[in-house]
Order: structure tokens, then sequence, then C-alpha cells
């Protein structure tokens, strides 16, 4: 599936080409049962990889979801070929079977809910202008900060992320400057997705340690650059990127680098490995917040079925899910209301496809194809160093054009 966003979103790896690129998987029981599973990124390496699970699915019972586990991705079988991700969209799917079965939601089937619905950030990002419309462009700090003012107004956010990593340091930090300055009550965080360098990340931290951060997310690659950076630096620190296994985990019990923990429900292989990891995080008092990869409903069905039994859950939740334009289930975008979206409560994930919108947004996937997330549109040939030496210059805006991958690609 190929759904568009409103404007090209840059990160410090490249950027999302006006659209998510997703795959929606169906799993069906011998009683007739359709179960949802979502995974990003598509095409035909996707559906051929899936394809090959098949023999391993037929027959299997969807309630046995750890011997699933064990079956698709035990861990010295992944070193030879690592499918926690396709485990993931297998996962949603049986338990979205479960549910349907039993006729119970899937937060259910995971301890029971705690809150009624999951609050969530504003997640910003600079952005390319819409290249049919030539909005939507965030390059400076008022533009920043207006697009903080429409998404709250409409959505009711009450804390903002902004993804940085794009722009030289000095001037994304005046950007986060003025957007906690413009909304003195909400809360803010900074993501540059871990291209500082140690260094930079501890000047970085200590200019903006006065602001109402919720955290530090990432500013550095690294258990041991984070631990540094955390010695250093008044705020606690969040990773989605060097712990996101049980043995990451493990390690960051006994050597702590990171306070902060966002589950992910595709990276770590399921939404239950996320609330066993929250329980390990509950135990030894490190914070967990949910983190986004790019969802459609399906994905974000999952993490709204988290958000809603795990105890520790004291951030709002990352989704990329206001950037879309539509959605490929029933009645389209689920709502936000006070930044908050309700958790689902029919049985399952509580969500079912719309057979119009699967057809469309499949069609633009075959239209469009994919695109290189790790390449930047307006950038040609460029690609990172971690630590990153090579910004993006912020005078330079405006229309990008779209080119086209193979030129993305060309070193220039
Ligand atoms: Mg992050």
């Amino acid at each position: 599936m190929t759904v568009p966003i409103e404007a090209p979103l840059r990160h410090s790896n490249g950027a999302h080409w006006g659209r998510f690129v997703r795959t929606i998987i169906e799993l069906e029981t011998d009683e007739g049962l359709v179960g949802l599973g979502e995974m990003g990124g598509g095409g035909e390496s996707a559906a051929a990889a899936f394809a090959g699970l098949r023999p391993y699915l037929l027959g299997h019972d969807p309630f046995d979801l750890e011997a699933l586990r064990f079956k698709i991705c035990n861990p010295t079988a992944s070193l030879y070929n690592n499918r926690t991700q396709l485990h993931a969209a297998i996962e949603f799917a049986c338990l979205d079977l479960v549910g349907k079965r039993l006729g119970v939601p899937v937060y259910q089937l995971l301890g029971g809910r705690l809150r009624a619905e999951v609050p969530f950030a504003s997640y910003l990002f600079f952005r390319h202008p819409n290249p049919s419309t030539g909005e939507g462009e965030v390059r400076t700090p008022d533009q920043l900060v207006a697009l903080a003012r429409t998404l709250k107004k409409r959505h009711g956010f009450t804390t903002h992320k902004l993804k940085g990593g794009v722009y030289p340091p000095e001037y994304e930090a005046e950007c986060f400057e003025a957007l906690a300055a413009a909304f003195p009550e909400d809360r803010v965080r900074y993501d540059p997705n871990a291209v500082l360098s140690v260094e930079a990340a501890i000047r970085f931290g200590r200019r903006i340690e006065r602001l109402r951060n919720d955290y530090f997310e990432d500013p550095t690659w690294g258990l041991n650059g984070m631990r540094q950076v955390r010695d250093r630096v008044a705020m606690p620190m969040a990773t989605n990127t060097v712990v996101v296994n049980f043995e990451q985990l493990a390690q960051n019990v006994q050597h702590p680098a990171v306070d902060v923990i966002l589950l992910d429900t595709t990276f770590w292989g399921g939404i239950r490995a996320c609330v066993k990891a929250a329980a390990v995080c509950e135990t030894f008092q490190l914070g967990v917040a949910v983190h986004s990869s790019g969802e459609l409903g399906i994905q974000l069905a999952t993490m709204l079925h988290l958000g809603a039994v795990l105890p520790n859950l004291s951030f709002a939740a990352d989704a990329h899910y206001h950037h879309l334009v539509d959605d490929v289930v029933q009645g389209g975008k689920l709502e936000y209301c006070n930044g908050c979206i309700s958790v689902p409560s029919a049985p399952g994930l509580g969500i079912e496809l719309d057979p119009d919108r699967m057809a469309r947004y499949a069609e633009l996937y075959r239209e469009l194809g994919g695109y290189p997330y790790d390449r930047d549109p307006g950038r040609p040939g460029w690609y990172p160093l971690v630590p990153n030496q090579d910004w993006a210059d912020p005078t330079v805006g405006g229309p990008v054009a779209l080119i086209n991958q193979d030129s993305a690609l060309e070193n220039r």
C-alpha cells in the first residue's frame, strides 16, 4: 500500500518522500475468520517474504503465540534469517484472530485496559513543501511553530516532539527553543536520530536542559555514546535505536545508558514482546514510551492496545499518523480528541479494512513504487556519516523535484 502524507518529511538519514509504503497481511482461519497485520515497506520482496512463511503458518493455531515465536524467529536461527519484523505482523494478525474468536478486544488478552485512550505527541518534522501544492514547508522556526499551532488546534496535542538531525545543531536548537517558547505549558522532546557526536550532543543537551523536556531522544549513536551524554546532561535519555531487544535491555539494566525505552511493536517483534519489555522496565524502574515507525490503522491499533495496558506508560506516544491524508481502514483515519486516540473496543484489534481504500492505495503503490527512506530528494547523492558532518542548508528552501529513485542514488 502507498498512502500519501501532507508533505515530504525530512530526517537524519533521508526523507519520507510524500507517502508511506506499508505491507498489509491477512491470515485466514479454517473457521473463516480473518486477522490483520502490518509491516513497514513493501513490494515484491515483502510479499515474497510473507509467502515464504506459509508452510510455517498452515495449521498453526493462532492461540499458540509462544510456539509461533520460536517457530519463526528463535534467537540462533535469527542469526541467519532475521524475521523479527515479519513475526510482528503475523503476531498482530494472530492476536486479532484470537480476539475475534473470543469476542474480546486485544487489550483483554494482554492483561486488561488501564486507560481508554492513549495520548500522543505532535511529532513535528522539517518538511519539503508538498510538490503539488507548494504548501507545508517546515524549515524556519516560524514555520515550525506555525505547524505545531495548527496541529495543536486540530488534534489537541500538549506534547511536541521535534525530529531533527537535518540542519546544523545550533540552528535546530534555535528551532527547538522557539517551539518550547511558543507553548510554555506543553512538554517538548528532541530526537535527531542518533547523528550528533557525543560532544555535540552534550553541547545541545546542556543548551536545552532547562526546557520542559520529557527526555533527550537518541542524540548520539550507541550505548556507550548515550552513557557519556547521560553523565554530562541533566535530562533523562531515551532510545528507540540502541535498546530494541531483550539482550540490549539486559545490558542497559546492568550498565545504564538510557532511562526511557521507546517500545515499537514492529522492532520488538510484536505487541506481546513490548508488554514483556515494559514489565522488565517496570521492575528496574526504567521509563517506557511508545515508538512510531510510520503506521497505517492496523499498526496504530497495535500501539493503542499496547498503550492501553502498560501501567508504566507516563509519556505521550509517538505516531506519524496525523501526517497521513487517509488510511486503509473502514471509516478512514481514527480521530484524535484532546491529543488522544480512543483504544478500539471491538473484538480483536478493533479495526477493519476498507476494500475501496485498499484498492486505491495498492494501485498507488503500483504506480509510484517504493522510495529510498535513506535518501533525501532535496539532496541528491548525499548520505550521512555517523556522526554527521554535512548538514542541510537552512537558507535553502522551496519546492523540491521528487526525482526518481535512481537519480537519488547517483553519486554527485
Ligand atoms: Mg526516535
